[in-house]
């Protein structure tokens, strides 16, 4: 990987944990218990319940992409950053571009 294709990927990582972090917030808004102040009768309540069950898990798969997104941050400047964590070739430019935190590259996933 050439410096200049690390820098990208770098900066697509800082722009992904941005943007994960204020939806992040966003859903822990949204996902706070439900007091009963605002319950809007029982069909509102259960809509909004539903709703949080989204939120929710929205919220799960945020968190864990950041852990993957802050994981693959602080490895970067490492050598063997960008090669297959099972064939040890290394994964293609655009495929870091679109997800910096992948670990495999195509060939292995198709596997
Ligand atoms: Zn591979």
């Amino acid at each position: 990987m050439t410096s200049l294709e690390q820098h990208a990927i770098k900066r697509q990582l800082l722009d992904d944990l941005n943007a994960l972090e204020k939806e992040i917030k966003e859903l822990q808004n949204l996902t706070k218990p439900i007091t009963p102040e605002c319950a809007l009768g029982t069909l509102g309540r259960f809509e909004l319940m539903n709703d949080q069950v989204i939120y929710e898990k929205t919220l799960k798969e945020a968190l864990l992409r950041q852990t993957k997104l802050k994981y693959a941050l602080s490895k970067i400047e490492n050598e063997d950053f960008g090669l297959c964590v099972e064939c040890d070739e290394p994964i293609s430019f655009d495929r870091l571009l679109l997800l910096p935190e992948s670990t495999h590259c195509m060939q292995c996933l198709k596997r």
